[in-house]
């Protein structure tokens, strides 16, 4: 997809500064993203990729020390998870169904009721929204039934994920790959989810975490960013995937 090059950033990240436990972790990090822009963000193991997730969904454990995040122009950066998604931030759920007395179903009718405004979504336009996309995504009705009754383990954390995504009907999703070794027809499946809800909402922006190049196989980015130490040392397009599979990080450990 082309680049808008004229339109202003949708989400705006200046200088960011996080510490955890006390240690400094992202090290003055920027990234400015615009609608309809897909941007992946590649770094190695430990350089910071998952706490840049964390902290985009405002989890307490990382503290902005500096900097700031905007958001269509407002700054959220002490605006807590829900007030983030009600506006529009989508952030792949930190499995919520470890969260006691919680189910599964019920988390993500609270979820869409934020993000819409409407106190108490029904149940049934909620769970006829999640039949509806779990056909186009592809997910067999099974999926519905353990969806309703005990909801997702594994590997399918990752298309839960993209579901979400598209119930949440976000306009900026950050989706952190993780590294636990996605197969390949997982990958598919994200990558075609992705196109999926990227068809209903051709705006959406997405910030796309991934330690691999794999995924970037099947969805084309229009920005890459490479994260070394808690830092972005090199911006450009696709072909700085290709550079990290032939050259490895290291090859911009050493231009940095
Ligand atoms: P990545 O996702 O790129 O592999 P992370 O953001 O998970 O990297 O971790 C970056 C560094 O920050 C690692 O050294 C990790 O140990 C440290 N770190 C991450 N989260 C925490 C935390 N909650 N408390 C303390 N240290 C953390
Ligand atoms: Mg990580």
């Amino acid at each position: 997809m082309e680049a808008v090059t004229d339109a202003p950033a949708l989400l705006q990240i200046d200088d960011l500064v996080v510490a955890a436990d006390g240690n400094p972790i992202l090290n003055g990090l920027s990234l400015s993203a615009r609608a309809g822009e897909v941007h992946a963000l590649m770094g190695p193991n430990g350089s910071g990729k998952s706490t840049l997730a964390n902290t985009l969904l405002a989890n307490p454990a990382y503290k902005v020390t500096r900097g700031r995040i905007l958001f269509k122009g407002e700054d959220v950066t002490a605006l807590p998870t829900e007030d983030r998604a009600a506006r529009g931030l989508f952030l792949g759920f930190q499995h919520p169904e470890e969260i006691p007395g919680v189910s599964v179903f019920n988390f993500l009718r609270q979820a869409m009721s934020i993000r819409k405004g409407i106190p108490d979504l029904s149940v049934l336009e909620v769970r006829l929204a999640l039949i509806d996309w779990m056909k186009r995504l592809g997910m067999d009705e099974r999926f519905t039934e353990r969806y309703l009754n005990e909801g997702f383990s594994g590997g399918e954390k990752k298309r839960n994920e993209i579901l979400q995504m598209a119930l949440m009907e976000p306009d900026f999703a950050v989706l952190d790959e993780t590294d636990s070794g996605l197969d390949i027809d997982a990958l598919r499946v994200v990558a075609h989810g992705i196109h999926e809800v990227r068809k209903d909402r051709p705006e959406l922006g997405i910030l796309l975490i991934t330690h691999y190049q794999r995924i970037l196989e099947h969805l084309t980015p229009d920005f890459v960013h490479i994260l070394l130490d808690g830092k972005i040392v090199e911006s450009g397009g696709p072909e700085l995937a290709r550079r990290v599979e032939t050259e490895g990080f290291d090859a911009f450990r050493k231009a940095a």
